[in-house]
């Protein structure tokens, strides 16, 4: 087979006839598709039903400690609620607060905490003439969100296959006070589907920060998110690292049962050091008398343990893994070899991202929502939503049926030869 770049302008011309015509088909079907957001599917919220029948009126409600989880106070979470997300991060119980309803609020929380109350003792940022946070892209637009929504100027370092390029992590973290965080998403990322690789979460441990104030935000959204029950991609125990490198106080850790149970209805937690935690509680005392620990106690009952959830999990990925592998055999099928992208084939996580030529990530989601396939916004993998070389894609498959999302990744593909075709002529 040609690829596109072999091809003489009569042929990408005639080519380009061809596409358009089977372009116009498809939007004379008045599809509606979405493969814009990582939500878990209907089937897959149906599958956790049966946690709402594990309480009723006559529960104990009760926690392992005597403490009754319908009343106030446990402002750290019920102790058994801090060793199951211990147990999923891979860390110690003592080392877990259990919060709301959502990882993300927390996050935003210690950016916001940092902001007006500094970081253990440290000046407030908001104090400070210049902030900055370091943002491997592409990432995930929720965290960019927030780091702009404070006024943090945000700057991009590449990822790599390994995670962050952390020759640069270094040079900036180790030099440059101003820089107070990165974000990242170590297992699975949002959107590649990269895993950290025991080097990069070493050298993360022993950086030498210039700013006595700087954290890692370890996002492990997709700590226990498998597709595949044989390649399980192990990731380094963050906080562990950062004791043994002498650097106890630099990360904070973050994950939820958000897509596990269910999507904002789960239960959320943070991971750090002892210094970290005392100062985030004298905070949280402020801001509430506790979490919902009945919810927690849900959980609870509904788990008991770590295995429970990799039991649950496995019949998450028994519903995602043919959606992305769908995905993957029609990329394959019909854009191997004309050399006009490039995909990763994540082993877990939510994403799959797909790379065009340079220039044309933009016209290819634009192409797709005018024939009725909404795909994420080029550039919203980027902080301030810039994409430099307009190429990434990120593709969602979770939510749509097998059906649709075999529909919308014919239009995908047809999208990206098109878009490839005029970029190609334009040359
Ligand atoms: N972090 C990442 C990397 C995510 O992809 C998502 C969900 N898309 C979240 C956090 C949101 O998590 P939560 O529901 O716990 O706020």
């Amino acid at each position: 087979m040609k690829s596109y770049q072999e091809m003489s302008k009569e042929e990408l011309l005639q080519e380009k006839e061809s596409l358009k015509a089977a372009y116009k088909e498809y939007q004379k079907m008045d599809l509606s598709l979405n493969m814009a957001r990582g939500k878990p599917a209907v089937e897959q919220l149906d599958m956790v039903m049966d946690i709402l029948d594990v309480l009723d009126s006559k529960s104990e409600m009760v926690a392992e400690n005597g403490i009754d989880v319908r009343n106030y106070g446990e402002m750290d979470g019920i102790p058994e609620a801090k060793k199951l997300m211990a147990d999923m991060m891979g860390t110690k119980a003592e080392n877990v607060l259990v919060f709301g309803n959502a990882s993300l609020t927390i996050m935003y929380d210690t950016v916001s905490r940092s902001m007006t109350h500094g970081v253990c003792g440290s000046t407030p940022w908001c104090h400070l003439d210049k902030i900055k946070f370091l943002c491997p892209v592409p990432g995930y637009d929720r965290h960019f969100a927030i780091t702009e929504h404070f006024g943090i100027e945000m700057i991009n370092i590449p990822m790599t296959e390994d995670g962050p390029d952390m020759d640069m992590v270094e040079q900036y973290v180790n030099n440059d006070p101003s820089v107070k965080g990165i974000w990242c998403v170590p297992k699975y990322s949002n959107p590649q589907g990269y895993v950290y690789s025991d080097e990069t979460v070493k050298r993360f441990a022993a950086l030498k920060p210039a700013a006595e104030d700087f954290r890692i935000f370890w996002d492990n959204s997709y700590v226990v998110h498998h597709l595949y029950e044989d390649r399980q991609a192990e990731l380094l125990d963050i906080i562990s690292e950062c004791e043994k490198a002498g650097n106890p106080d630099i990360v904070y850790e973050f994950a939820s049962t958000s897509k596990v149970t269910f999507a904002g209805a789960g239960i959320a937690a943070m991971a750090s050091s002892k210094k970290n935690l005392d100062f985030i509680r004298k905070s949280m005392t402020i801001q509430t008398i506790g979490y919902d620990k009945v919810n927690q106690y849900r959980h609870i009952k509904y788990f008991k343990d770590l295995d429970g959830i990799k039991a649950k999990m496995k019949q998450h990925a028994d519903i995602l893994r043919p959606k992305f592998e769908m995905v993957d055999e029609i990329l394959t099928k019909e854009l191997e070899g004309l050399g006009i992208g490039t995909w990763t084939k994540p082993l877990g996580g939510y994403f799959i991202t797909f790379e065009t030529l340079e220039g044309c990530a933009t016209s290819v989601v634009k192409k797709a929502k005018e024939a009725g396939v909404v795909l994420t916004g080029a550039g919203a993998p980027f902080p301030y939503g810039t994409d430099p070389r307009d190429f990434v894609i990120r593709i969602a498959p979770s939510y749509p049926t097998l059906e649709e999302l075999r529909q919308a990744a014919e239009v995908f593909v047809l999208c990206v030869k098109l878009a490839s075709v005029e970029k190609l002529l334009e040359a």
